[in-house]
């Protein structure tokens, strides 16, 4: 099997220097404004790379675009996470973003050791493209497939100005959807919650349903978002979202963050 695509029986390795330059773009303290620990203090650590190259059409583009589609080099170490936790004791809880953490074994890794000794919960945003097996389970999983609502279209500009081409579709869809690591990520950590973004069509809405059914996900486990990278393009969207949930009975998510600081990074 492709280790790329199945890590199950590969030693993940730990990160043995503190002061080493890691591929982590941003650390922060943050309110998590997204999904089933929403409202909760914590801590950001952004990584940086990405498997995916998100278009979401109205939507705009992957809203860490400056991780995936254009990505940044990563200037933080293991000791500055550290040091944002000891100056933090009250916060307890981490959420591990990107990009694509799970492009990072021994970093995730090695959270998973500081986690344990720090009694802190990890969630982890993945669109669930590598299995880990850590050593120690992470408290969440915060799962986001890329349907087919996140694909590039061949010609449209990027957030820095270059022209689409069939290469960046191409590697958008090669570890899109990969549904066997997919379930063995469910089934290895503690807890997961399905948090597939909603662009407002009915086609859309009917993958995240059919997706939901096949990996056998209870809709309190669901919680839906709105597509959209600004301001603007969710207050317009929030209502749709609103509606679809109570109808059929998921949560919805909202994504308070860019309802208060719009497109501004690090909050
Ligand atoms: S998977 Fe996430 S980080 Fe990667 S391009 Fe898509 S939205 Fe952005």
């Amino acid at each position: 099997m492709n280790p790329k695509l199945w890590n199950k029986t590969a030693p993940l390795g730990r990160i043995e220097d503190y002061n080493k330059v890691l591929p982590v773009l941003e650390v922060y303290r943050c309110i998590q404004s997204e999904g089933s620990r929403f409202g909760r203090p914590t801590i950001a650590v952004r990584t940086t790379g990405c498997t995916h190259r998100c278009f979401f059409g109205e939507g705009g583009w992957c809203d860490s675009w400056y991780t995936s589609i254009h990505p940044e080099k990563g200037g933080f170490t293991f000791n500055d996470i550290v040091k944002i936790y000891d100056e933090n004791p009250h916060v307890k809880e981490m959420m591990l973003t990107g990009g694509s953490p799970t492009m990072h074994p021994a970093l995730v890794n090695e959270l998973t050791h500081f986690a344990n000794e720090r009694d802190i919960l990890i969630t982890i945003e993945t669109e669930g493209s590598h299995y880990l097996e850590t050593d120690y389970p992470i408290g969440l999983i915060s799962l986001s497939p890329k349907f087919s609502n996140s694909v590039p279209v061949v010609g449209a500009m990027t957030p820095n100005g270059s022209i689409t081409d069939e290469k960046m579709v191409q590697t958008h869809n090669r570890l899109r959807l990969n549904t066997e690591a997919i379930l063995a990520t469910m089934a290895y950590h503690t807890d997961y919650h399905y948090k597939p973004v909603w662009d407002g069509t009915d086609e859309g809405l009917a993958e995240i349903e059919d997706y939901r059914q096949k990996l056998n996900i209870p809709k309190d486990k669901t919680f839906v978002m709105p597509a959209g990278d600004t301001r603007e393009t969710l207050i317009e969207m929030y209502p749709l979202v609103f509606e679809m949930c109570a109808e059929h009975g998921y949560n919805m998510t909202g994504r308070d963050h860019i309802i208060a600081y719009d497109t501004k990074r690090q909050v």
